[in-house]
């Protein structure tokens, strides 16, 4: 038996209910997460129709440059389900009742007190290549199936709570055991402030297209994310790499960076306020500031101070209200963002005060409605954030 290392996988996620949008195909996306984390490049997810000749069709092209190949899905009794059979066909075996499994699935119906159809028999099957893997969970078993040149195809049925124990307790300690990934490094920096736009500008269109280290940006809904991810090269770590190509980065992109990987504004604000309070009033933005900020302990709200409160219209003027809600609320800092939509896009008033320094910024935030409402808190994150960076600088 080939110890063949896991380096690259394709996931197949097979069910006729993922091609016509009715169920979204979650597992892919967790077991891709998971893999990426250890290393393992997924070279590619698909959604495939419960269709013999195209999931066998998919098994053998992945088979042909994926270390592994994951399917979800298909494994039920009824005749719909067939990834056994594509599994069989694509490795040129024959199915079998396994004796030691089909007693376990017979057990399990007569524990149940349920009559055991025909159709559940090709739960019990197995091919010569195969191993079955135990579901706690449910009346399909998985199959660990090893080719010859050492590549593996692991199947595990479709529903999610089955799915993911098998994948943690059966199927990711026998893949840890071969060998798991290459040595693969990634960072992300999160950026207020700057367009995607202009972030190509700044980045380089040479540096966004090589492959190692690989520079890619994203826009997400709070920030735009700029992920450096590289494998080791030339005598290099990865870790070096990304390290190498982070600092390249920072000195055009540093004003902009407020978090870095997972983090979001809770973090990079809390970071900032080092101990001190604020108090947040809002409106025209449906609570997203708070929403976005969330339940952190340095962030005072009371109902009086709800979003687009009595409070919010009886001080029009943002900078009143900011030191209002500071005083009612008792702490460091005052925050009221005051969004109004006009012609289709945000007007969005921040003020922000300690009770010694002032500042109110006038922005427009693309877009109205939701969009606008939530891009609006982001600019007041934004806004809270540069400002607290600029009070804890020493006057120079
Ligand atoms: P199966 O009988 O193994 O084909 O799986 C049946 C059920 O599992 C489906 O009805 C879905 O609810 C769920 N399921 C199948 N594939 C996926 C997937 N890729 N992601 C999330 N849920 C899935
Ligand atoms: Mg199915």
């Amino acid at each position: 038996m080939t110890g063949r290392r896991i380096e690259g996988a394709e996931l197949l996620a097979v069910g006729a209910e993922l091609l016509v949008g009715d169920t979204q195909d979650t597992n892919s996306g967790e077991i891709a997460r998971e893999l990426t984390s250890l290393g393992v490049e997924v070279m590619r997810i698909s959604a495939l129709p419960d269709r013999l000749e195209v999931v066998s069709g998919a098994l053998l092209d992945a088979l042909e440059h994926a270390d592994l190949v994951m399917t979800t899905g298909g494994l039920g009794p009824t005749p719909d389900d067939l990834t056994r059979e594509a599994i069989a066909a694509a490795c040129g075996e024959m199915v079998a009742v396994d004796p030691d499994l089909e007693r376990w699935v017979e057990a399990l119906f007569a524990r149940r007190g349920i009559p055991f159809s025909e159709a559940n028999r090709k739960q019990a099957w197995l091919i010569p290549s195969a191993n079955s893997l135990p579901n706690p969970n449910g009346t399909a078993p998985g199959w660990w199936v090893e080719r010859p040149d050492g590549r593996i195809i692991v199947a595990l049925p479709g529903p999610p709570r089955e799915m993911r124990p098998m994948w943690r307790d059966h199927v990711l300690p026998r893949l840890a055991a071969r060998g798991l990934g290459t040595d693969r490094a990634a960072e992300t920096l999160r950026l207020t402030g700057m367009g995607e736009s202009l972030l190509v500008d700044v980045i380089g269109e040479d540096v966004l297209r090589r492959r190692n280290p690989e520079v890619a940006t994203y826009a997400r809904l709070d920030a735009v994310d700029v992920r450096v991810s590289a494998v080791a090269e030339g005598g290099r770590s990865a870790r070096q790499l990304v390290d190498d190509a982070i600092a390249r980065l920072v000195p055009a992109l540093g004003p902009y960076i407020f978090a870095r990987g997972d983090e979001g504004w809770p973090n990079a604000v809390g970071r900032r306020l080092a101990g001190r309070t604020v108090a947040i009033a809002e409106s025209g933005t449906a609570g997203q500031l708070v929403a976005l900020l969330g339940a952190e302990t340095w962030l005072v709200f009371d109902e009086t101070l709800a979003p687009d409160s009595g409070e919010a219209r009886a001080h029009p003027d943002p900078t009143e209200l900011a030191r209002h809600v500071r005083a009612l609320a008792g702490t460091d800092v005052g925050l009221a963002v005051r969004a109004t939509e006009a012609a289709g896009d945000m007007q969005v008033a921040i003020a922000i005060t300690d009770g010694i320094l002032d500042t109110l910024q006038e922005r427009a935030a693309f877009l109205g409605g939701d969009q606008g409402r939530r891009r609006a808190a982001n600019l007041a994150c934004t806004e809270l954030w540069r400002w607290l960076g600029d009070r804890s600088q020493p006057a120079s």
